[in-house]
Protein backbone atom coordinates (compact mmCIF):
# COMPACT_ATOMS: atom_id res chain seq x y z
CA UNK A 1 0.00 0.00 0.00
CA UNK A 2 0.78 3.39 -0.93
CA UNK A 3 2.96 5.29 2.19
CA UNK A 4 0.66 8.43 2.05
CA UNK A 5 -2.70 6.61 1.39
CA UNK A 6 -5.11 8.29 3.60
CA UNK A 7 -7.89 5.88 5.04
CA UNK A 8 -11.13 6.02 6.33
CA UNK A 9 -12.38 5.28 9.85
CA UNK A 10 -13.75 1.37 9.05
CA UNK A 11 -10.47 1.24 6.67
CA UNK A 12 -7.91 1.46 9.75
CA UNK A 13 -6.28 -1.95 10.36
CA UNK A 14 -6.04 -3.76 13.51
CA UNK A 15 -3.77 -5.92 14.76
CA UNK A 16 -4.81 -6.96 18.79
CA UNK A 17 -1.67 -9.32 19.91
CA UNK A 18 -1.85 -8.44 23.43
CA UNK A 19 -5.19 -9.97 23.22
CA UNK A 20 -4.81 -12.56 21.18
CA UNK A 21 -1.29 -13.67 22.81
CA UNK A 22 -1.62 -13.26 26.30
CA UNK A 23 -4.35 -14.58 28.42
CA UNK A 24 -8.03 -13.01 29.01
CA UNK A 25 -9.68 -12.66 32.67
CA UNK A 26 -12.50 -15.71 31.50
CA UNK A 27 -15.36 -13.69 33.50
CA UNK A 28 -16.72 -11.47 30.99
CA UNK A 29 -19.23 -9.45 33.45
CA UNK A 30 -18.24 -6.01 34.50
CA UNK A 31 -18.30 -6.41 38.27
CA UNK A 32 -15.44 -4.96 40.17
CA UNK A 33 -13.18 -7.96 41.20
CA UNK A 34 -9.74 -9.31 41.70
CA UNK A 35 -8.80 -10.86 38.34
CA UNK A 36 -5.94 -13.82 38.93
CA UNK A 37 -3.99 -15.70 35.96
CA UNK A 38 -4.91 -13.12 33.53
CA UNK A 39 -3.32 -9.76 31.99
CA UNK A 40 -6.85 -8.06 30.97
CA UNK A 41 -10.32 -8.55 30.90
CA UNK A 42 -12.60 -7.89 28.31
CA UNK A 43 -14.90 -4.37 28.71
CA UNK A 44 -17.08 -2.58 26.45
CA UNK A 45 -17.03 1.22 27.02
CA UNK A 46 -20.06 3.13 28.78
CA UNK A 47 -22.34 4.71 26.31
CA UNK A 48 -22.30 8.68 26.29
CA UNK A 49 -25.31 10.67 25.81
CA UNK A 50 -24.71 13.60 24.32
CA UNK A 51 -20.92 13.30 22.78
CA UNK A 52 -20.09 16.59 21.72
CA UNK A 53 -16.09 17.42 20.24
CA UNK A 54 -14.00 19.45 22.01
CA UNK A 55 -10.53 19.17 20.54
CA UNK A 56 -8.45 17.29 18.38
CA UNK A 57 -4.73 16.78 17.64
CA UNK A 58 -3.82 16.69 13.59
CA UNK A 59 -0.65 15.33 13.90
CA UNK A 60 -1.88 11.93 15.52
CA UNK A 61 -4.66 11.62 13.18
CA UNK A 62 -1.89 11.73 10.64
CA UNK A 63 -0.09 9.47 12.30
CA UNK A 64 -2.98 7.11 12.28
CA UNK A 65 -3.90 7.71 8.39
CA UNK A 66 -7.25 9.72 9.05
CA UNK A 67 -7.35 12.46 6.72
CA UNK A 68 -8.90 15.84 8.66
CA UNK A 69 -9.87 17.06 5.56
CA UNK A 70 -12.39 14.01 5.04
CA UNK A 71 -12.84 13.30 8.24
CA UNK A 72 -16.54 11.72 9.25
CA UNK A 73 -16.78 13.80 12.26
CA UNK A 74 -19.98 12.30 13.29
CA UNK A 75 -18.35 8.43 13.40
CA UNK A 76 -15.58 9.97 14.80
CA UNK A 77 -16.77 11.07 17.45
CA UNK A 78 -19.50 8.20 17.93
CA UNK A 79 -16.42 6.07 18.15
CA UNK A 80 -14.20 8.47 20.38
CA UNK A 81 -17.09 9.00 22.64
CA UNK A 82 -17.61 5.09 23.16
CA UNK A 83 -20.72 4.88 21.23
CA UNK A 84 -19.52 2.54 18.47
CA UNK A 85 -16.65 0.03 17.85
CA UNK A 86 -15.02 0.19 14.41
CA UNK A 87 -14.62 -3.23 12.58
CA UNK A 88 -11.59 -5.04 13.98
CA UNK A 89 -11.85 -3.25 17.64
CA UNK A 90 -11.66 -5.44 21.03
CA UNK A 91 -12.13 -3.47 23.95
CA UNK A 92 -10.42 -4.26 26.87
CA UNK A 93 -8.73 -3.21 30.15
CA UNK A 94 -5.39 -4.11 31.11
CA UNK A 95 -4.66 -6.02 34.88
CA UNK A 96 -1.84 -4.60 36.46
CA UNK A 97 -0.44 -3.99 40.23
CA UNK A 98 1.72 -0.96 41.45
CA UNK A 99 3.36 0.17 44.51
CA UNK A 100 1.52 3.66 45.26
CA UNK A 101 4.16 6.18 47.69
CA UNK A 102 6.47 3.50 48.20
CA UNK A 103 4.00 0.87 49.17
CA UNK A 104 2.95 -2.05 47.29
CA UNK A 105 -0.71 -1.57 46.37
CA UNK A 106 -2.27 -4.97 45.09
CA UNK A 107 -4.15 -4.77 42.01
CA UNK A 108 -5.29 -1.39 40.41
CA UNK A 109 -5.64 -2.10 36.85
CA UNK A 110 -7.18 0.20 34.24
CA UNK A 111 -10.15 1.27 36.37
CA UNK A 112 -11.32 3.73 33.67
CA UNK A 113 -9.16 3.61 30.62
CA UNK A 114 -10.30 0.55 28.20
CA UNK A 115 -8.50 0.26 25.23
CA UNK A 116 -10.26 -0.39 21.85
CA UNK A 117 -7.31 -2.46 19.70
CA UNK A 118 -4.07 -1.51 18.21
CA UNK A 119 -3.99 0.23 14.96
CA UNK A 120 -1.24 -0.42 12.49
CA UNK A 121 -0.66 2.26 10.03
CA UNK A 122 0.61 2.37 6.35
CA UNK A 123 4.64 2.79 8.19
CA UNK A 124 3.66 0.01 9.97
CA UNK A 125 4.08 1.37 13.20
CA UNK A 126 1.48 0.10 15.87
CA UNK A 127 -0.63 2.58 17.90
CA UNK A 128 -2.61 1.13 20.83
CA UNK A 129 -6.35 3.49 20.92
CA UNK A 130 -7.48 4.12 24.64
CA UNK A 131 -10.49 5.86 25.65
CA UNK A 132 -9.89 7.49 29.34
CA UNK A 133 -13.18 7.86 31.10
CA UNK A 134 -15.32 5.44 29.31
CA UNK A 135 -16.85 3.68 31.97
CA UNK A 136 -16.14 1.30 34.51
CA UNK A 137 -14.10 -1.79 34.23
CA UNK A 138 -13.45 -4.76 36.93
CA UNK A 139 -10.70 -2.59 37.80
CA UNK A 140 -12.51 0.37 39.05
CA UNK A 141 -12.56 -0.71 42.47
CA UNK A 142 -14.69 1.87 44.61
CA UNK A 143 -14.29 4.72 41.75
CA UNK A 144 -16.96 5.36 38.71
CA UNK A 145 -14.64 4.63 35.65
CA UNK A 146 -15.12 8.51 34.55
CA UNK A 147 -12.71 11.57 33.97
CA UNK A 148 -13.95 15.09 34.74
CA UNK A 149 -13.46 17.56 31.62
CA UNK A 150 -10.43 19.60 34.02
CA UNK A 151 -8.89 16.60 34.37
CA UNK A 152 -8.88 15.44 30.60
CA UNK A 153 -8.38 18.96 29.17
CA UNK A 154 -4.81 18.67 31.31
CA UNK A 155 -3.92 15.13 30.01
CA UNK A 156 -4.93 15.74 26.73
CA UNK A 157 -2.98 19.19 26.12
CA UNK A 158 -0.22 17.97 28.14
CA UNK A 159 0.51 14.70 26.07
CA UNK A 160 0.97 16.39 22.92
CA UNK A 161 2.49 19.71 24.27
CA UNK A 162 5.49 16.94 25.85
CA UNK A 163 5.26 15.28 22.02
CA UNK A 164 6.03 18.96 20.21
CA UNK A 165 8.38 19.91 23.32
CA UNK A 166 10.02 16.06 22.31
CA UNK A 167 9.63 14.71 25.40
CA UNK A 168 8.66 10.60 25.06
CA UNK A 169 5.04 10.67 25.94
CA UNK A 170 1.71 8.72 25.18
CA UNK A 171 -0.08 10.58 23.00
CA UNK A 172 -3.53 12.24 22.82
CA UNK A 173 -6.21 11.89 19.72
CA UNK A 174 -9.45 13.60 21.02
CA UNK A 175 -10.77 15.18 23.51
CA UNK A 176 -14.57 14.24 24.34
CA UNK A 177 -17.34 15.81 26.43
CA UNK A 178 -19.32 12.71 27.04
CA UNK A 179 -22.90 14.64 27.97
CA UNK A 180 -22.70 13.10 31.44
CA UNK A 181 -22.24 14.48 34.72
CA UNK A 182 -19.95 12.64 37.64
CA UNK A 183 -19.91 13.92 41.43
CA UNK A 184 -16.13 14.72 42.42
CA UNK A 185 -14.76 16.42 45.91
CA UNK A 186 -11.83 18.00 44.04
CA UNK A 187 -9.99 18.48 47.39
CA UNK A 188 -10.85 15.29 49.88
CA UNK A 189 -12.26 18.54 52.10
CA UNK A 190 -16.10 17.66 52.03
CA UNK A 191 -17.15 19.37 48.88
CA UNK A 192 -18.61 17.24 46.56
CA UNK A 193 -19.79 18.77 43.30
CA UNK A 194 -20.77 17.74 39.88
CA UNK A 195 -18.80 18.07 36.95
CA UNK A 196 -19.05 17.59 33.25
CA UNK A 197 -17.43 14.37 32.12
CA UNK A 198 -15.10 13.68 29.50
CA UNK A 199 -13.33 11.11 26.97
CA UNK A 200 -9.95 11.13 26.04
CA UNK A 201 -8.73 9.05 23.14
CA UNK A 202 -4.84 8.54 24.82
CA UNK A 203 -2.47 6.83 22.19
CA UNK A 204 0.72 5.08 22.61
CA UNK A 205 2.38 2.22 20.70
CA UNK A 206 2.00 -0.08 24.25
CA UNK A 207 0.22 0.99 27.43
CA UNK A 208 1.97 -1.62 29.42
CA UNK A 209 3.33 -0.20 32.23
CA UNK A 210 5.83 -2.25 35.15
CA UNK A 211 2.94 -2.71 37.26
CA UNK A 212 1.59 -5.17 34.74
CA UNK A 213 4.58 -7.47 35.45
CA UNK A 214 4.57 -6.70 39.24
CA UNK A 215 1.47 -8.13 39.37
CA UNK A 216 1.60 -11.36 37.65
CA UNK A 217 4.98 -11.52 40.04
CA UNK A 218 3.26 -11.14 43.43
CA UNK A 219 0.54 -13.69 41.97
CA UNK A 220 3.57 -16.22 41.66
CA UNK A 221 2.07 -16.93 38.16
CA UNK A 222 5.52 -17.20 36.48
CA UNK A 223 4.12 -18.61 33.80
CA UNK A 224 2.02 -15.88 32.61
CA UNK A 225 4.77 -13.36 33.64
CA UNK A 226 7.28 -15.41 31.08
CA UNK A 227 4.14 -14.57 28.67
CA UNK A 228 3.84 -11.28 29.01
CA UNK A 229 7.72 -10.51 29.34
CA UNK A 230 8.14 -12.35 26.10
CA UNK A 231 5.40 -10.58 24.15
CA UNK A 232 6.73 -7.36 25.52
CA UNK A 233 10.05 -8.05 23.96
CA UNK A 234 9.05 -9.45 20.93
CA UNK A 235 6.27 -6.51 20.17
CA UNK A 236 7.79 -3.48 21.73
CA UNK A 237 11.43 -4.49 21.57
CA UNK A 238 12.04 -6.79 18.28
CA UNK A 239 14.95 -5.33 18.00
CA UNK A 240 16.79 -7.20 20.71
CA UNK A 241 15.76 -10.67 19.17
CA UNK A 242 14.30 -13.29 19.94
CA UNK A 243 13.92 -14.08 23.88
CA UNK A 244 16.04 -15.87 26.44
CA UNK A 245 17.36 -14.72 29.64
CA UNK A 246 20.45 -12.92 27.78
CA UNK A 247 17.98 -10.68 25.98
CA UNK A 248 15.64 -10.62 29.19
CA UNK A 249 18.79 -8.56 30.86
CA UNK A 250 19.34 -6.47 27.45
CA UNK A 251 16.01 -5.54 27.12
CA UNK A 252 15.31 -4.59 31.49
CA UNK A 253 18.62 -2.26 30.60
CA UNK A 254 17.28 -0.62 27.64
CA UNK A 255 13.91 0.12 29.83
CA UNK A 256 16.71 1.77 32.37
CA UNK A 257 18.32 3.54 29.30
CA UNK A 258 14.96 4.87 28.40
CA UNK A 259 13.45 5.79 31.74
CA UNK A 260 16.65 7.94 32.22
CA UNK A 261 16.14 9.74 29.09
CA UNK A 262 12.59 9.93 29.57
CA UNK A 263 13.42 11.68 33.59
CA UNK A 264 16.46 13.90 31.71
CA UNK A 265 14.13 14.99 28.83
CA UNK A 266 11.22 16.24 32.05
CA UNK A 267 14.09 17.92 34.24
CA UNK A 268 15.16 20.05 30.59
CA UNK A 269 11.79 21.26 30.67
CA UNK A 270 10.82 21.45 33.73
CA UNK A 271 8.24 18.88 34.35
CA UNK A 272 6.89 17.24 37.46
CA UNK A 273 5.40 13.93 36.87
CA UNK A 274 3.46 14.30 40.44
CA UNK A 275 2.13 10.39 40.97
CA UNK A 276 5.38 8.10 39.72
CA UNK A 277 4.04 5.33 41.43
CA UNK A 278 5.29 2.24 39.82
CA UNK A 279 1.88 1.33 37.64
CA UNK A 280 2.62 5.20 35.75
CA UNK A 281 5.57 3.92 34.39
CA UNK A 282 5.59 3.04 30.99
CA UNK A 283 7.67 0.08 29.84
CA UNK A 284 8.62 2.14 26.65
CA UNK A 285 9.79 4.78 29.29
CA UNK A 286 6.88 7.19 28.04
CA UNK A 287 5.33 9.77 29.70
CA UNK A 288 2.26 8.74 31.28
CA UNK A 289 -0.97 9.39 33.07
CA UNK A 290 -1.29 13.12 33.42
CA UNK A 291 -2.72 13.57 36.87
CA UNK A 292 -1.61 16.17 38.98
CA UNK A 293 1.60 17.19 36.78
CA UNK A 294 2.84 20.80 36.74
CA UNK A 295 5.66 23.13 35.52
CA UNK A 296 8.11 24.20 37.63
CA UNK A 297 7.62 28.22 37.35
CA UNK A 298 9.94 29.83 40.03
CA UNK A 299 13.33 27.40 39.67
CA UNK A 300 12.84 25.46 42.98
CA UNK A 301 13.93 21.48 42.75
CA UNK A 302 11.29 20.90 45.76
CA UNK A 303 8.71 21.60 44.15
CA UNK A 304 5.71 19.28 43.88
CA UNK A 305 2.21 20.29 42.51
CA UNK A 306 0.51 17.52 44.28
CA UNK A 307 -1.36 18.15 47.50
CA UNK A 308 -1.56 14.14 48.20
CA UNK A 309 1.90 14.46 48.47
CA UNK A 310 2.72 17.41 50.09
CA UNK A 311 4.50 16.39 53.17
CA UNK A 312 6.87 13.99 52.21
CA UNK A 313 7.18 15.68 48.84
CA UNK A 314 8.01 12.05 47.42
CA UNK A 315 7.62 13.38 43.86
CA UNK A 316 9.17 16.91 44.01
CA UNK A 317 10.75 18.00 40.98
CA UNK A 318 14.75 17.22 42.37
CA UNK A 319 13.87 13.59 43.54
CA UNK A 320 11.99 12.07 40.01
CA UNK A 321 15.07 10.64 39.05
CA UNK A 322 16.05 8.58 42.31
CA UNK A 323 12.22 8.13 42.39
CA UNK A 324 12.62 6.00 38.71
CA UNK A 325 15.45 4.19 39.66
CA UNK A 326 13.52 2.75 42.48
CA UNK A 327 10.78 1.80 40.27
CA UNK A 328 13.21 0.29 38.52
CA UNK A 329 14.38 -2.02 41.23
CA UNK A 330 10.86 -2.82 41.95
CA UNK A 331 10.36 -4.15 38.38
CA UNK A 332 13.46 -5.43 38.65
CA UNK A 333 12.32 -7.56 41.39
CA UNK A 334 8.93 -8.38 39.02
CA UNK A 335 11.21 -9.84 36.45
CA UNK A 336 13.65 -11.74 38.69
CA UNK A 337 12.20 -15.27 38.44
CA UNK A 338 13.03 -15.13 35.11
CA UNK A 339 16.77 -14.11 36.11
CA UNK A 340 17.55 -15.78 39.44
CA UNK A 341 20.93 -13.74 39.71
CA UNK A 342 20.87 -10.39 41.47
CA UNK A 343 24.10 -8.84 40.40
CA UNK A 344 23.44 -8.40 36.48
CA UNK A 345 20.33 -6.38 37.61
CA UNK A 346 22.14 -4.34 39.85
CA UNK A 347 24.65 -3.42 37.16
CA UNK A 348 21.75 -2.28 35.03
CA UNK A 349 20.43 -0.50 37.88
CA UNK A 350 23.98 1.51 38.32
CA UNK A 351 24.35 1.69 34.65
CA UNK A 352 21.00 3.80 35.41
CA UNK A 353 22.36 6.01 37.39
CA UNK A 354 25.70 6.66 35.45
CA UNK A 355 24.15 6.97 32.15
CA UNK A 356 21.54 9.54 34.11
CA UNK A 357 24.04 11.66 35.61
CA UNK A 358 26.07 11.65 32.01
CA UNK A 359 23.27 12.34 30.17
CA UNK A 360 22.08 14.91 32.84
CA UNK A 361 24.50 16.70 32.46
CA UNK A 362 25.15 17.14 28.51
CA UNK A 363 21.68 17.82 28.68
CA UNK A 364 22.38 21.02 31.42
CA UNK A 365 25.40 21.77 28.74
CA UNK A 366 22.92 22.11 25.49
CA UNK A 367 20.51 24.48 27.63
CA UNK A 368 23.38 26.59 27.70
CA UNK A 369 24.58 26.52 24.09
CA UNK A 370 27.43 23.97 24.56
CA UNK A 371 27.63 20.84 22.18
CA UNK A 372 29.01 18.77 25.33
CA UNK A 373 29.53 18.87 28.93
CA UNK A 374 33.07 19.26 30.16
CA UNK A 375 33.79 19.79 34.25
CA UNK A 376 34.11 23.00 34.23
CA UNK A 377 30.51 23.26 31.97
CA UNK A 378 29.15 21.35 34.84
CA UNK A 379 30.12 23.43 37.54
CA UNK A 380 28.67 26.66 35.67
CA UNK A 381 25.98 24.96 35.50
CA UNK A 382 25.60 23.71 38.93
CA UNK A 383 26.33 27.47 39.68
CA UNK A 384 23.46 28.50 37.85
CA UNK A 385 20.77 26.19 39.47
CA UNK A 386 22.02 27.71 42.59
CA UNK A 387 21.47 31.43 41.75
CA UNK A 388 18.21 30.35 40.20
CA UNK A 389 16.48 29.28 43.41
CA UNK A 390 18.41 31.80 45.75
CA UNK A 391 15.64 34.20 44.61
CA UNK A 392 12.14 33.51 42.82
CA UNK A 393 13.18 32.84 39.01
CA UNK A 394 11.15 31.69 36.00
CA UNK A 395 13.05 28.86 34.91
CA UNK A 396 11.62 28.98 31.46
CA UNK A 397 11.82 32.62 30.88
CA UNK A 398 15.31 32.97 32.35
CA UNK A 399 17.24 30.08 29.52
CA UNK A 400 15.43 32.35 26.46
CA UNK A 401 16.71 35.60 28.20
CA UNK A 402 19.82 34.18 28.55
CA UNK A 403 19.77 33.62 24.83
CA UNK A 404 18.39 37.09 24.00
CA UNK A 405 21.14 39.73 24.30
CA UNK A 406 24.68 39.84 23.05
CA UNK A 407 27.01 37.97 25.55
CA UNK A 408 30.60 39.04 23.99
CA UNK A 409 29.03 42.91 23.82
CA UNK A 410 27.18 42.93 27.07
CA UNK A 411 28.20 45.61 30.03
CA UNK A 412 27.76 43.04 32.85
CA UNK A 413 28.98 46.26 35.03
CA UNK A 414 25.82 48.20 33.92
CA UNK A 415 22.93 47.21 36.46
CA UNK A 416 20.09 48.85 34.58
CA UNK A 417 21.10 47.12 31.42
CA UNK A 418 21.19 43.73 33.57
CA UNK A 419 18.13 44.42 35.05
CA UNK A 420 16.26 45.22 31.98
CA UNK A 421 17.27 41.98 30.20
CA UNK A 422 16.11 39.67 33.32
CA UNK A 423 13.44 41.78 34.86
CA UNK A 424 10.49 39.37 33.23
CA UNK A 425 11.94 36.48 34.65
CA UNK A 426 11.76 37.65 38.54
CA UNK A 427 8.58 36.85 40.04
CA UNK A 428 10.01 39.45 43.19
CA UNK A 429 11.77 42.30 42.04
CA UNK A 430 12.54 43.43 45.79
CA UNK A 431 14.67 40.03 45.85
CA UNK A 432 17.43 41.61 43.58
CA UNK A 433 19.57 43.35 45.37
CA UNK A 434 23.28 44.10 45.45
CA UNK A 435 24.49 41.00 46.07
CA UNK A 436 22.45 39.01 44.20
CA UNK A 437 23.24 40.93 41.48
CA UNK A 438 27.22 40.81 42.02
CA UNK A 439 26.63 36.84 41.64
CA UNK A 440 24.23 37.14 38.79
CA UNK A 441 27.29 39.62 37.12
CA UNK A 442 30.47 36.80 38.26
CA UNK A 443 28.43 33.90 36.80
CA UNK A 444 28.06 35.44 33.60
CA UNK A 445 31.64 36.49 33.04
CA UNK A 446 32.32 32.81 33.67
CA UNK A 447 29.67 32.07 30.88
CA UNK A 448 31.21 34.60 28.62
CA UNK A 449 34.39 33.47 29.66
CA UNK A 450 34.24 29.80 28.93
CA UNK A 451 31.89 30.73 25.49
CA UNK A 452 35.37 32.26 24.60
CA UNK A 453 37.78 29.77 25.31
CA UNK A 454 35.51 27.34 23.31
CA UNK A 455 35.38 30.06 20.24
CA UNK A 456 31.61 29.58 20.58
CA UNK A 457 29.39 31.96 18.72
CA UNK A 458 26.98 33.57 19.54
CA UNK A 459 24.65 32.53 16.56
CA UNK A 460 25.80 28.59 17.43
CA UNK A 461 25.02 29.37 21.28
CA UNK A 462 21.24 30.69 20.45
CA UNK A 463 20.68 28.70 18.06
CA UNK A 464 21.27 25.79 20.55
CA UNK A 465 20.07 27.32 23.57
CA UNK A 466 16.59 28.19 21.85
CA UNK A 467 16.51 24.32 20.25
CA UNK A 468 16.17 23.09 24.14
CA UNK A 469 14.89 26.00 25.74
CA UNK A 470 11.39 25.61 25.25
CA UNK A 471 9.39 29.73 25.01
CA UNK A 472 6.00 28.15 25.33
CA UNK A 473 4.95 25.07 28.31
CA UNK A 474 1.84 24.38 29.35
CA UNK A 475 1.95 27.04 32.20
CA UNK A 476 -0.18 25.69 34.99
CA UNK A 477 -2.34 28.41 35.13
CA UNK A 478 -3.07 28.41 31.72
CA UNK A 479 -4.35 25.47 31.72
CA UNK A 480 -6.54 26.50 34.96
CA UNK A 481 -7.66 29.43 32.68
CA UNK A 482 -8.56 27.01 29.38
CA UNK A 483 -10.14 24.80 32.22
CA UNK A 484 -12.43 27.98 33.78
CA UNK A 485 -13.65 28.93 30.18
CA UNK A 486 -14.37 25.24 28.97
CA UNK A 487 -16.58 24.95 32.05
CA UNK A 488 -18.34 27.78 30.79
CA UNK A 489 -18.66 26.25 27.45
CA UNK A 490 -15.83 28.16 25.70
CA UNK A 491 -13.37 25.77 24.22
CA UNK A 492 -11.46 28.31 22.45
CA UNK A 493 -8.61 28.47 25.14
CA UNK A 494 -7.98 24.95 25.06
CA UNK A 495 -7.87 25.14 21.02
CA UNK A 496 -5.46 27.65 21.03
CA UNK A 497 -3.00 26.47 23.88
CA UNK A 498 -2.46 23.37 21.60
CA UNK A 499 -1.75 25.46 18.50
CA UNK A 500 1.04 27.65 20.28
CA UNK A 501 2.30 24.58 21.82
CA UNK A 502 3.21 22.89 18.84
CA UNK A 503 5.89 24.61 18.02
CA UNK A 504 6.94 25.31 21.66
CA UNK A 505 10.67 26.77 20.56
CA UNK A 506 9.59 29.25 17.86
CA UNK A 507 8.75 32.74 19.22
CA UNK A 508 5.55 33.09 17.93
CA UNK A 509 5.54 37.11 18.51
CA UNK A 510 1.11 37.52 18.56
CA UNK A 511 1.74 34.67 21.17
CA UNK A 512 3.62 36.57 23.64
CA UNK A 513 0.76 35.93 26.18
CA UNK A 514 1.30 32.57 26.69
CA UNK A 515 4.88 32.52 27.56
CA UNK A 516 4.55 35.17 30.17
CA UNK A 517 5.43 34.39 33.88
CA UNK A 518 2.53 33.09 36.65
CA UNK A 519 0.79 36.11 37.14
CA UNK A 520 0.07 36.54 40.79
CA UNK A 521 -3.29 35.90 41.49
CA UNK A 522 -2.37 32.22 40.28
CA UNK A 523 -0.09 32.29 43.28
CA UNK A 524 -1.79 30.11 45.45
CA UNK A 525 -4.95 29.11 43.31
CA UNK A 526 -6.20 25.42 43.29
CA UNK A 527 -5.23 24.16 39.82
CA UNK A 528 -2.49 26.93 39.32
CA UNK A 529 0.04 25.68 42.30
CA UNK A 530 -1.55 22.74 43.33
CA UNK A 531 -3.55 19.84 42.70
CA UNK A 532 -5.47 16.91 44.08
CA UNK A 533 -5.44 13.20 42.18
CA UNK A 534 -9.15 13.67 42.52
CA UNK A 535 -9.60 13.59 38.20
P1 LIG B 1 -3.93 7.06 38.88
O1 LIG B 1 -3.68 7.76 40.15
O2 LIG B 1 -4.71 7.87 37.86
O3 LIG B 1 -2.69 6.47 38.27
O4 LIG B 1 -4.91 5.85 39.22
C1 LIG B 1 -4.59 4.83 40.13
C2 LIG B 1 -5.60 3.71 40.01
O5 LIG B 1 -6.92 4.20 40.31
C3 LIG B 1 -5.69 3.10 38.62
O6 LIG B 1 -5.98 1.73 38.78
C4 LIG B 1 -6.86 3.82 38.02
O7 LIG B 1 -7.46 3.10 36.98
C5 LIG B 1 -7.79 3.97 39.20
N1 LIG B 1 -8.69 5.12 39.06
C6 LIG B 1 -8.40 6.44 39.18
N2 LIG B 1 -9.50 7.19 38.99
C7 LIG B 1 -10.51 6.34 38.73
C8 LIG B 1 -11.91 6.49 38.46
N3 LIG B 1 -12.49 7.68 38.39
N4 LIG B 1 -12.63 5.38 38.25
C9 LIG B 1 -12.07 4.16 38.32
N5 LIG B 1 -10.79 3.94 38.58
C10 LIG B 1 -10.00 5.02 38.79
MG1 LIG C 1 -2.33 5.48 36.75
Amino acid sequence: MHKNLKKTLTELVFDNRFTHCLPADPLLTNRRRQVKNACFSWVDPADSSNPELIALSHEMLNALDLDPETLDSQHFLQVFAGNQLLPGMQPYAMCYGGHQFGHWAGQLGDGRAIILGDVINNERQRWSLQLKGAGPTPYSRTADGYAVLRSSIREFLCSEAMFHLGVPTTRALSLVLSGEKVVRDMFYDGHPEYEPAAIVCRVAPSFTRFGNFQILTAQNDIENLTRLVDYTIQTDYPHLGPPDKQVYLEWFREICTRTADMVVHWMRVGFVHGVMNTDNMSILGLTIDYGPYGWLENYDPDWTPNTTDANGRRYRFSNQSQIAQWNLLQLAEAIYPLINETTPLELALQHYNNYYQQQWQAMMATKLGFAHSSSEIEMLAKGLLKLLESIETDMTLFYRALASFDLPETDFEDNELLQSIFAKVWYQPEQVDASYLDQLKAWLIQYRKICTSLALSEADRVQQMNSVNPKYVLRNYLAQQAIDKAGQGDYTMVQELLEVLRRPYDEQPEKEIFAAKRPEWARHRAGCSMLSCSS
